[in-house]
């Protein structure tokens, strides 16, 4: 998987996060929903509203969930779907919260049903009711939890109960960046980092980014490490796509993995359709991995299609490995 996307919160990350709206780019239609139910709630006095945002790693959904807490002055609690294993665990932190805080749940699709079960009634109700023993002697305990904001960030809005979606309004869905916002998110984090950069090189490492910002700054760390040792530290459009060819990152932006998947779909299964558990098995990665990181990406660049049998690889896949597309209809 594309380093950058494990490294999530890293310090690097941190200081390169935006600290407010205003510095937060792209994802309008998401920041304008945000800013109306932050403003809503501050007007009525009463806490927000609970949230849903997502779409692929790296987009940016915990730091908008930061830059909610902010925006309302309230505290964030971070914690993540697969990190809540018992509903003790849950307890734990519903019973620190305190009014208005905000308790932000990464990969939310990964919570256990059975801690879904105990979290419906704590955000619709602030109430937690806990079982004490076992057989007959087992007894419910209610605890009151202050009114308090549920935010929910999933790669995989799919794979969300129905339940656990019809508990929060309508879903913030975040979409990947265009070259022009990239460009801007990197100006800014090369100011940032001190780093000499014309709007040109900038443009270069967003179109290599994957439409991701978290990749888009990774990126822009390698191209200051070359730059500094091959052309005295400026980053233009020539520095750039030599510091990125040199790491096998393409024009477009697709990444070792990327391509492997590619490969696989058209020399081992013929142009598909094939399921995604053949794929993995293939490429040795995680299905999950590529459905979440890789296969969005593919599909919005037109490279591949799902269908009801499985993924097909498009005309623009084999131009990319450098063959003949097949005529349509016979793969
Ligand atoms: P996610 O939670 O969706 O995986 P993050 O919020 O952790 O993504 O974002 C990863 C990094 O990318 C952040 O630390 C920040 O540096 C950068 N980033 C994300 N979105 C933006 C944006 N809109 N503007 C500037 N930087 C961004």
């Amino acid at each position: 998987m594309n380093p950058a996307l494990n490294e999530a919160d890293s310090p690097f990350d941190l200081a390169l996060r935006p600290g407010d709206f205003d510095e937060f780019h792209g994802q309008t239609k998401v920041k304008e929903n945000l800013l109306v139910m932050v403003e809503a709630a501050k007007m009525r006095n009463e806490p927000l509203d609970h949230a849903l945002l997502c779409g692929p790693p790296g987009l940016g959904k915990t730091t908008l969930a930061n830059l909610i807490a902010s925006a309302v002055g309230s505290r964030l609690h971070t914690t993540s779907g697969p990190q809540i294993e018992r509903a003790g665990d849950l307890a734990g932190i519903l019973t620190n919260l305190q009014e208005r805080d905000i308790l932000f749940i990464d990969e939310i699709h990964r919570l256990h049903p059975s801690i879904e079960e105990y979290l419906y009634p704590a955000i619709e109700d602030f109430r937690l009711d806990i079982i004490i023993d076992q057989g007959p002697k087992a007894r419910t305990i209610r605890i009151d939890l202050p009114p308090f904001t549920l935010v929910g960030a999933t790669t995989r809005a799919g794979m969300l109960t129905a339940p656990m979606r019809s508990r929060f309004g309508i879903p913030n869905r975040l979409d990947y960046y265009t070259t022009e916002e990239l460009q801007h998110i990197l100006l800014r984090s090369a100011r940032l980092m001190k780093v000499e950069m014309d709007a040109a090189g900038a443009s270069e490492i967003a179109r290599r980014s994957r439409g991701t910002p978290r990749i888009a700054n990774h990126l822009l760390r390698w191209v200051r490490d070359f730059a500094q040792v091959k052309s005295q530290g400026m980053i233009t459009e020539a520095v750039a796509s030599q510091a990125l060819t040199m790491r096998d990152i393409d024009e477009t932006g697709l990444d070792e993995m990327d391509k492997r998947f590619l490969e696989a779909l058209i020399h081992k299964f013929e142009g598909g359709p094939v399921g995604l558990n053949s794929i993995a098995v293939s490429v040795s990665e995680d299905a999950s991995t590529l459905e979440d990181v890789h296969e969005p990406y593919l599909v919005m660049q037109g490279f591949v299609k799902r269908t009801p049998r499985g993924r097909v690889a498009m005309p623009a896949a084999y131009r990319k490995l450098g063959l003949i597309p097949p005529v349509s209809g016979q793969p």
